[in-house]
């Protein structure tokens, strides 16, 4: 089953893809797999899947210790400071760094191990979706902060629209990312990649492809419904 899911995503993002006129190989899928047993990784890894996305350290760091670095691991959630040392040693990439605190700590933890950590920032692109993120606004400067940190590698861009069931509601998001990467990488800012613009998820992925997404995060379309425990 989720072999079959995969390979739906797959040929998903590739139409995607086409109609965005881009390689369908330049986009990474990220398989979030939050809520999911290791054993349900396992088939996702199976079936091809290379990147693991999860969005809580403690969760992350059971699977890890029983999957490891077969595949790379994303961090998909909001990271608190006190668990950046953790984080460093799981994950490859971190999507949701939205304050400079957070990315010195992060910083200061990868140089201890003489890591450079490939790092996004989370952008609120609209208003009532997530108490994460940084305003669109104060992006520039968060970025001339975290530009100087040895141990970071800015590497794009990262946002979760305010969900709405029509998909069509979330390009306004999807475009003021992309917009705001254009500006970014306008300025030629030193030691800031804009590589990546992690957007989209399973019911919005179309259109945030369509927007210029390169990274999605695709979780119940791979593993089915998270069922709520207890
Ligand atoms: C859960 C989650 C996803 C995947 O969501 P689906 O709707 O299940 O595809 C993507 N990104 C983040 C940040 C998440 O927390």
């Amino acid at each position: 089953m989720i072999a079959d899911n995969i390979e739906r995503v797959r040929e998903r993002i590739a139409r995607a893809a086409t109609k965005a006129g881009v390689d369908a190989t330049s986009i990474r899928l990220v398989a979030v797999s939050k809520m999911m047993p290791v054993e349900r990784i396992e088939a996702a890894i199976a079936a091809g899947i290379t990147e693991i996305g999860e969005n809580r350290v403690q969760e992350a760091r059971a699977k890890y210790d029983r999957i490891g670095g077969r595949v790379c691991w994303h961090l998909v959630g909001h990271l608190q400071t006190n668990k950046a040392k953790q984080a460093v040693r799981i994950f490859q990439m971190i999507h949701s760094v939205d304050s400079l605190s957070l990315g010195q700590e992060l910083s200061r933890r990868c140089a201890e191990v003489g890591l450079r950590l490939p790092v996004l920032i989370q952008v609120k692109t609209s208003t009532e979706a997530t108490k994460s993120g940084v305003e669109p606004d104060d992006v520039m400067a968060l970025l001339e902060g975290l530009a100087p940190l040895s141990g970071l590698a800015v590497q794009g861009l990262m946002t979760i629209p305010a969900f709405t069931p029509d998909p069509e509601e979330a390009r306004p998001a999807f475009r003021l990312l992309r917009q705001l990467r254009d500006r970014i990488e306008a300025t030629n800012m030193a030691d800031v990649e804009m590589r990546y613009l992690s957007m989209g998820m399973t019911h919005d992925f179309e259109v945030a492809i369509e927007e210029g997404a390169n990274m999605v995060r695709i979780g119940t379309a791979i593993f089915g419904a998270r069922e709520p425990v207890g």
